[in-house]
């Protein structure tokens, strides 16, 4: 059985885990133009999803545990809405990018069955390349394959910028994540150690300035104390699906799939399901003695389409619900949160959206 994966990315590299613990050759095709994508950002994990990257990877893999989330609106920002707490249970585990990066590099890295082959991924050549392989799973957002079949997707822009940004501040006791719905946009405090947290500040409009971002910044700020802002990053947002998964032997994967707003932590969380459901399938392939072929990718779409659609669109509605409210001080979200801070039916359910997602 031959499978590639194209794109050097964190999804492939954690593909490339998955299959190397099933005992099965994969080749990796890079870039060999530019190099990859670097982020300064955290990444937030659910639990369910850190303890399946845990399995996967043999390696140490590290993680600041919250076990709180308290989110809060503009102007009540000392008092939370509401409160998620876990009870023996992390809440998230917040991991550098690129630590969780190394980490699934240095898994592969002395492998004899995961090769990393250089390449032109922007060169029309690359689809005679890759028709030798029985699958393909492509997760780069930019290559030549991307561009001409992975292209129709249901797309939104949001008309905003994601801020990320990290802080070092005075020593505190750290394990609450934190979310301002700020009139500007969501507003993120993820800890990291108990003097270091990074921000992610989702602002509409235009793109800000460094000092706009770090003023708003010290406005919202009553947690923290002794603040110094490191360098920001900074990225356009929008919403996408793609409609169709496939194409011949070719499975799109990752941000490829799904893009969505960064203010429930999810996007990456999506994708870390999406390789365990498909690990599954190709599990229960190896046990029929079935070929790992297109048929994994057919019956992946199958069944995680329409949940990823819904998932991607409830966190959109999410979005939409707190900008309407934000325009109207907040009117909806206070009585509604009062409520629902006390219901624990709720409080689950949240807590199980967030780790499982739709398909509990
Ligand atoms: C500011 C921000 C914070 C995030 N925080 C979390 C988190 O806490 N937990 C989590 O599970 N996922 C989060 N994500 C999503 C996560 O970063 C991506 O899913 C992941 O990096 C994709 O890795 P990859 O290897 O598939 O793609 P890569 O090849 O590494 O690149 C994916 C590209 O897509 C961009 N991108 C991701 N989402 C969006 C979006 N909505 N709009 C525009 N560009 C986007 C990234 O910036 C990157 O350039 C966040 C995304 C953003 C933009």
């Amino acid at each position: 059985m031959k499978i590639c994966l194209i794109g050097l990315n964190i999804t492939n590299l954690i593909l490339a885990s998955v299959f190397l613990k099933k005992n099965l050759p994969v080749d990796i095709y890079q870039n060999n133009k530019i190099q990859r994508f670097k982020t300064k950002r955290t990444i937030a994990i659910s639990a369910g999803n850190f303890s399946f990257l845990k399995k996967i990877s043999n390696t140490n893999l590290q993680s600041w545990k919250t076990n709180e989330i308290k989110i809060y609106l503009e102007n009540e920002n000392s008092k939370e809405i509401i409160n998620f707490k876990k009870q023996n249970k992390e809440s998230f585990n917040l991991i550098k990018n690129s630590d969780l990066n190394n980490a699934f590099l240095k898994n592969i890295e002395n492998s004899k069955i995961v090769k990393k082959i250089k390449e032109d991924i922007f060169s029309k050549r690359l689809i005679n390349k890759i028709k030798k392989y029985d699958l393909v799973i492509n997760s780069d957002n930019n290559n030549f394959i991307t561009k001409n079949y992975f292209h129709n997707k249901i797309k939104k822009n949001y008309k905003s910028y994601a801020y990320t940004f990290i802080i070092n501040h005075k020593k505190t006791n750290n394990r609450t994540a934190r979310q301002i719905f700020t009139n500007y946009g969501p507003l993120a405090f993820l800890p990291l150690n108990n003097s270091k947290t990074s921000v992610v500040f989702s602002c509409s409009g235009n793109l800000r300035s460094a000092q706009d971002i770090y003023k708003l910044f010290k406005k919202y700020n009553t947690f923290y104390q002794n603040t110094k802002p490191g360098d920001i990053e900074k990225v356009s947002l929008e919403f996408s699906m793609l409609r169709k998964y496939t194409h011949k032997n070719i499975l799109a994967f990752g941000d490829l799939l799904h893009r969505i707003h960064p203010l429930a932590g999810q996007g990456f969380n999506m994708t870390i399901r999406d390789i365990e459901n498909f690990s599954k399938i190709v599990d229960k392939k190896i046990s029929l003695g079935l070929p790992i072929d297109i048929s994994v990718a057919d019956e992946f779409q199958q069944n995680n389409k329409h949940l990823n659609y819904l998932y991607g669109k409830a966190i959109d509605g999410i979005y939409e619900f707190f900008r309407l409210d934000s325009k109207i001080k907040n009117s909806l979200s206070k009585p509604i949160f009062r409520i629902l801070n006390n219901n624990s039916v709720f409080k689950k359910y949240s807590n199980l959206f967030s780790d499982k997602g739709i398909n509990l």
